[in-house]
């Protein structure tokens, strides 16, 4: 029988209780037990798919194509385990199907209320995730803070799932804030005190307590909110910045969050192994060289809104011991001032995923100043989009190419809507999402990055290129690199006579981790150093580039896939197109 831990936020929002949660997860993980976390969020939306990044900084999509929070993404990455559409749950969703059961008459004429309707179908939720993945631990952390009015009925359910399950296998774990007051010149305890007060009206006394905090907790502090908040005092866990979020597990640790969790939870302790994080870690402070990445969008106001972009990014950069600065550039601004101002001096461009009309002709405009510069570019999602766009109007002279997505009645519609797509009404979960194959051409840069035949990729998109201008496009110096198994999708393009120029119609971004780059960030930031070191020019990656021919039909290269002889294909992956 699974344990259970439940994550709760006081004081303030944006607490880092994902952050939390995840670091939990690898201490969790690294004594060898199994962990699934999931995410509780209080809105109303059914899942965060139809919100703005400015609302909601980035969607995460899961393997099974769900929409989920971007904490689901740290999750992931923390605890190197896939989550499913099961580990994300919002009150949108709770509703629907308990409204759903009513409509169907499942509720035998019964009047369906908050309590025990809502409540049930919110710990069913949660015995579900234990019960499909059967981990040895199940984290959930409920989004918001505690005294919202939104989130009182999953803390009423997780208040009741103690009483359910038994008191020795659930853990209530409340993160607060401990802020130091600099005209009393001392750190305050009452925010904190004042929030436990609150969950204990719900009926919740928090087991452990997480503060977060700018500076470290003295002891005498420490006692004081054992005292107060009726916490033993070991069991008040400091929780005080990080320079990165990766060296949030190893401080944790130090706190002893672990093994107080394993010993109320009555699990048997184990020693933890944290060797490779912790050299993580070492890698990420100690820096041998550093580079420079345009990241050109338009939501780089919010950073969040392409987290798992950076992280991936970052990823790669620790593995090369380099030190990444991001340069985020309005996409707008270069539609004003043009691509040289802001790109001139940086070693590599990222044009990533985006919707909408605005701000896309700075990002073409990037591309085509990536390409023309030799600058290593990779582009993601609309980013692909782009780099096609960008060709059809300045290389293949289609002056009015677009994206149908911009202008459904454009001449040149070199980026068209999917087949399936096109009697779509809702816009709530229905792009093409999730886990796709992909087959990889030979002599290709994708090839040679990913050393696979057929890559499993995760996907968000309703456009796709369109198919009517392959030979065009091939026949202008481009190849295309990877396609859906029968040959049919175009998932990667890239340009064999540029150092680095590589763009994917999915978002390879969700499955990098922080122990594993993706080979695709790993080559960028490769690339990128390489031009760092050369100076102005890029030229002295030549030797790595491929040899191929342009004019490479990959339809004729791509296997169709032959699910039989595909254990993975098989197994794991409905194949629609
Ligand atoms: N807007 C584009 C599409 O729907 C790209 C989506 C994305 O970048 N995630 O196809």
């Amino acid at each position: 029988m699974a344990k259970f831990v439940f994550v709760t936020g006081g004081v303030v929002s944006s607490i880092g209780k994902g952050i939390v949660a995840a670091s939990l997860g690898r201490l969790l993980k690294s004594r060898d037990y199994s962990v699934s976390i999931l995410k509780l969020d209080p809105y109303i939306n059914v899942d965060p798919g139809t919100m703005s990044p400015f609302q909601h900084g980035e969607v995460f999509v899961t393997e099974d194509g769900a929409e989920t929070d971007l904490d689901l993404g740290h999750y992931e990455r923390f605890t190197d385990t896939s989550m499913s559409r099961l580990n994300s749950v919002t009150t949108g969703s709770i509703y629907q199907a308990v409204i759903n059961k009513e409509r169907r008459g499942d509720y035998m004429g019964g009047t369906v209320q908050v309590i025990p309707h809502i409540t049930n179908e919110i710990k069913e939720r949660i015995r579900r995730v234990a019960k499909n993945t059967n981990p040895d631990v199940v984290i959930t952390e409920i989004g918001g803070t505690v005294g919202d009015i939104e989130s009182l009925p999953f803390l009423e359910a997780i208040r009741q799932f103690r009483k359910d399950v038994g008191r020795q296998n659930v853990l209530y774990m409340h993160v607060t804030l401990v802020p130091w007051i600099a005209s009393a010149g001392e750190m305050k305890t009452k925010p904190t005190q004042h929030s436990v007060k609150e969950l204990r009206s719900i009926g919740i006394q928090p087991d452990i307590l997480v503060c977060r905090s700018d500076r470290p907790i003295p002891a005498t502090l420490k006692h004081k909110l054992s005292e107060f908040c009726d916490v033993p005092e070991q069991c008040v866990i400091a929780s005080i910045d990080a320079k990165s979020i990766y060296e949030v597990p190893l401080l944790l640790e130090q706190e002893g969050l672990a093994q107080q969790a394993i010993e109320l939870l009555q699990l048997e302790q184990r020693q933890p192994d944290l060797s490779n994080w912790q050299t993580l870690v070492d890698r990420l402070y100690s820096p041998k060289n550093s580079i420079e990445i345009a990241i050109v969008g338009k939501y780089i106001q919010l950073s969040d809104a392409y987290l798992s972009m950076v992280e991936a990014l970052r990823h790669a950069a620790i593995e090369l011991s380099l030190d990444l600065n991001l340069k985020w550039v309005n996409s707008e601004d270069i539609e004003v001032e043009g691509g040289e101002k802001y790109l001139k001096n940086v070693d590599g461009v990222v044009v990533p995923g985006g919707f909408g009309s605005r701000g896309v002709d700075g990002k073409i405009a990037a591309v085509e100043y990536a390409r023309n510069h030799q600058i290593p570019f990779l582009g993601l999602c609309l980013g692909m989009q782009c780099s096609v766009m960008e060709w059809a109007r300045n290389v293949a002279g289609l002056k009015d190419a677009n994206s149908a997505e911009f202008d459904p009645n454009t001449p040149n519609p070199v980026i068209n809507l999917l087949p399936e797509q096109h009697d779509v009404v809702d816009l709530g979960g229905t792009m093409r999402l999730g886990l796709y194959p992909c087959r990889l051409a030979p002599n290709t840069l994708a090839k040679r990055l990913y050393e696979k035949e057929v890559v499993y990729e995760r996907h968000r998109h309703r456009y796709e290129f369109n198919n009517a201008y392959r030979n065009l496009f091939l026949e202008n110096g481009y190849a295309i690199s990877g396609t859906s198994p029968d040959g049919r999708l175009v998932e990667i393009v890239e340009l064999p006579s540029h150092p680095f120029f590589i763009a994917t119609q999915f978002h390879p971004e969700f499955q990098s981790r922080p122990s594993t780059p993706h080979p695709l960030f790993k080559g960028l930031i490769q690339a990128a150093f390489n031009k760092a070191k050369s100076g102005e020019s890029a030229t002295s990656t030549t030797s790595q580039r491929i040899a191929i021919s342009p004019g490479i039909n990959i339809s004729e290269q791509v296997i169709v896939a032959d699910a039989d002889r595909d254990p993975i294909l098989n197994a794991t992956t409905e194949v629609k197109y």
